[in-house]
């Protein structure tokens, strides 16, 4: 099948997305994001696609943030299914569905979007698919581990602590560069769930004491996206007895990955959680589970 690798636009949407449905196979999946170009999402779904048998295609669509609602609007006379969502339309989008998911609402992010009959369902799968990822990278179901989150306050970092507070963790506690904004998601989770979430900033003192009652260390920071970028713990911290999982998902090796490794401690990246974001994606558009070796083989290939 010929899958195409480039970049549309939300005007490609505006006239009934006629150049997508003459495409071989029709385009009836994507990604909205700006950038989107460097998504790892398209080659993944259609790996999935493929190997499922689907005639059609998951395309990258560049939509800025003033495009958003008209985009999406024009998502279903367009003959789409629905679309993933990338920076910087995550939180943006949640007003503009007709339906959310209860922990798209929590988590105050959208990540992927079905068409209905017509309406835009929102749904969040990064913080289903951290737990899958943690489950099948450690062996231990989430459910059992004090977790200690980086960067809790940001995007990713909101996904993994409503996560956390839903599967009622035995401890959550949010490390968050600005306090202010980690206590305030701290008490937000905390009504909304009835779990308990603790909140210090990443700065403290006290964090040295906060890694030493946490079996999990995640990083939700955007640290270690980039070469040379500093890990955000301090060193010296980790135990070999820790579990340590960094969200970046460049698949190199982080400084929080190092520090990990010097400690003795097991430790992944995200590439793991942005499979497992991407299969339960697929299993909301089609009902059906999603091939995630065949997934997972594409990203493999792609990070080496
Ligand atoms: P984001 O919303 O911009 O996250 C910002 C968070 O990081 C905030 O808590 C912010 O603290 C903190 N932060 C930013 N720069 C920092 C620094 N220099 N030092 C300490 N803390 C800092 O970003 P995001 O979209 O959530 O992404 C965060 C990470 O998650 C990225 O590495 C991304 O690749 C990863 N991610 C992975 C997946 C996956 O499937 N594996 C999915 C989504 C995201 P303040 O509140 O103090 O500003």
């Amino acid at each position: 099948m010929n899958r195409s690798p480039e970049v549309y636009s939300a005007a490609d949407l505006a006239d009934g997305g006629e150049l997508f449905r003459k495409l071989t196979p029709p385009a009836r999946l994507a990604i909205f994001g700006d950038p989107v170009a460097h998504s790892a999402s398209p080659p993944m779904q259609n790996a999935a696609l493929n190997a499922c048998v689907k005639h059609l295609q998951y395309v990258r669509i560049r939509v800025t943030a003033a495009e958003l609602p008209g985009a999406l609007r024009n998502l279903s006379s367009s003959g789409f299914l629905g679309t993933n969502l990338t920076i910087p339309h995550k939180q943006a989008a949640l007003p503009l569905m007709d339906e959310l998911s209860a922990e798209a609402r929590l988590m105050g992010a959208i990540n992927t979007v079905a068409i209905r009959e017509g309406k835009l369902h929102g749904f969040n799968t990064d913080g289903p698919g951290f737990s899958a990822a943690i489950h099948e990278q450690f062996g231990t179901p989430l459910k059992e581990l004090r977790v200690l989150i980086l960067g809790g306050a940001g995007g990713a970092g909101r996904a993994v602590t409503a996560q956390c507070a839903l599967e009622r963790c035995p401890s959550v506690a949010i490390a968050n560069r600005n306090p202010d904004k980690g206590n305030a998601l701290a008490r937000e989770i905390e009504s909304a769930t009835g779990a308990k979430v603790s909140s210090l900033s990443l700065s403290c003192p006290e964090l040295r004491d906060t890694v030493t009652a946490a079996d999990l260390i995640v990083n939700a920071t955007p640290l270690g996206m980039k070469e040379g970028d500093p890990s955000p713990l301090p060193d010296g911290l980790l135990e070999s007895r820790h579990l340590v999982f960094d969200s970046v998902y460049s698949g190199g090796t982080t400084a929080l990955l190092s520090q990990a490794s010097l400690a003795g401690a097991r430790a992944a990246g995200g590439l793991s959680m942005l499979l497992h974001q991407g299969a339960l994606a697929f299993g909301i558009w089609f009902g059906e589970p999603a091939p995630l070796e065949a997934m997972r083989s594409v990203l493999e290939q792609a990070r080496r």
